[in-house]
């Protein structure tokens, strides 16, 4: 193992044991705000329009609410047609399958390591997902998996960039192609990561966001939908719009919607946060590659792979891999009790693959355990950073690894 500091030599006692935390100071807090956001909110007020009423005009020139101030900004900056906020990165799922067309009958090829709403849009549609497993080293969908799980039923692939980090879109897209699938990007994660010269949620057919408390660009709650193809954003919008047809009439109906859409408040936060999304992620980026050189020579851990072709992660999460057989009779729940008495918050993420989750459970779907034997290993072995603390300055990366040290010498 290499020694990182000094203090290494006269390695203090780990917290848990009654010696001193690693973390002098806290770590950034999540969500941050100033005054930009406070003007926003006001302005979204005081304008005394609070919500989308039925006005988009696809040929309207000039923004005329937050909301739309927002949709423009995330067009420009993906270089993507079409986005439309809406009320979570739930409703953002839950629109583009519906919008793809998926019926009662469908698959859906689905990772089986993600959140759980990658699968319960498929559900609510009525259709089947089919869960594939993911790569050991980036815990990303095993794109080689895919081919063998399509049948005559197969009309789409959700794929997810799970925790900032890009999927490998040049093999999915490639496949997608040749058997005809509908491409969704859950990007609820990856706001601002890039596969070679593209975002994520600009490459498949359509593409979703959360702004959810925790993730990189936050209203609080809300999402957003991406897609290239106007056919498919008038139905996104027409779902999101309780069914009303694009530019119709506000008692019109012509499809079963629902009423997805953002408010004006959270509208005018998310465009504020927007703006700061690339230097944040920035910051992100240049800890995580800090962190990932200073730890990967530690035994007893495994820091999560990038894929290749991988132009810039989000790091919504540091992710990496307790290797139990490393670590004798210390168990993971003890490292992160650990790592958290050393004032380093960490946890275990996901408890099961979308399918091991009771829901799922009851519904005949644990049969996929004997086909996701990586999904399996890695949420009995993951741990997640939150992508706060890596906001923080170098010392707070430093005193990171400094309770990484502390823990592994004395525990392993
Ligand atoms: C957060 C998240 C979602 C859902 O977003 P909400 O805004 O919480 O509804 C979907 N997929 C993934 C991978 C997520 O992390």
């Amino acid at each position: 193992m290499k020694n990182y500091s000094k203090e290494v030599d006269s390695l203090n006692k780990p917290a848990i044991l009654g010696g001193t935390k690693a973390k002098t100071k806290p770590f950034v807090q999540w969500p941050q705000w100033d005054e930009s956001e406070e003007e926003a909110l006001i302005n979204a007020l005081r304008s005394g329009k609070w919500s989308r009423r039925n006005s988009t005009n696809l040929n309207e020139k000039g923004a005329s609410s937050y909301i739309e101030l927002l949709e423009e900004d995330i067009k420009k900056r993906f270089d993507v047609e079409y986005a439309l906020a809406v009320a979570s990165g739930t409703a953002a799922l839950d629109v583009a399958v519906r919008a793809a067309g998926i019926q009662p009958g469908d698959e859906v090829i689905v990772p089986a390591y993600s959140y759980i709403a990658s699968a319960t849009c498929v559900l609510h549609a009525g259709a089947k997902p089919v869960f594939v497993d993911i790569l050991e080293d980036t815990w990303n969908l095993n794109v080689n998996l895919i081919t063998e799980s399509i049948t005559s039923k197969t009309k789409a692939i959700i794929v997810v960039h799970i925790a900032g980090q890009p999927s490998n879109m040049t093999e999915l897209m490639k496949i997608a192609k040749a058997k005809g699938l509908i491409v969704i990007e859950d990007a609820a994660q990856a706001i601002g990561a890039m596969w070679g010269n593209s975002y994520v949620g600009t490459i498949g057919d359509i593409g979703c966001f959360s702004l959810e408390s925790t993730k990189n660009v936050t209203a609080g709650e809300g999402g957003i939908v991406t897609t290239n193809n106007v056919e498919l954003y008038k139905k996104l919008y027409s779902l999101h719009m309780a069914g009303r047809p694009f530019g119709g009439e506000w008692y019109q109906h012509e499809s079963l919607g629902w009423n997805y859409r953002l408010s004006e408040f959270q509208a005018a936060i998310a465009y504020v946060q927007l703006q700061r999304m690339e230097s944040l992620n920035k910051i992100r980026e240049e800890n995580a590659i800090f962190l990932r050189e200073q730890l990967k020579d530690f035994v007893g851990i495994k820091i999560t792979g990038i894929e290749e072709s991988v132009t810039r992660q989000a790091y919504h999460l540091f992710t990496f891999r307790f290797l139990p057989e490393e670590w004798g009779s210390f168990t993971r729940k003890r490292f992160i009790l650990a790592m958290n008495a050393e004032g380093i918050p960490c946890y275990e993420g996901y408890k099961n693959p979308i399918y091991g989750t009771e829901l799922f459970a009851n519904q005949g779907y644990l049969s996929y355990k004997q086909l996701c034997p990586i999904a399996e290993k890695i949420c009995s072995s993951s741990v997640w950073i939150p992508q706060n603390v890596l906001l923080g300055d170098k010392t707070d990366q430093k005193e990171v690894v400094y309770a990484f040290e502390k823990i592994c010498k004395s525990f392993r």
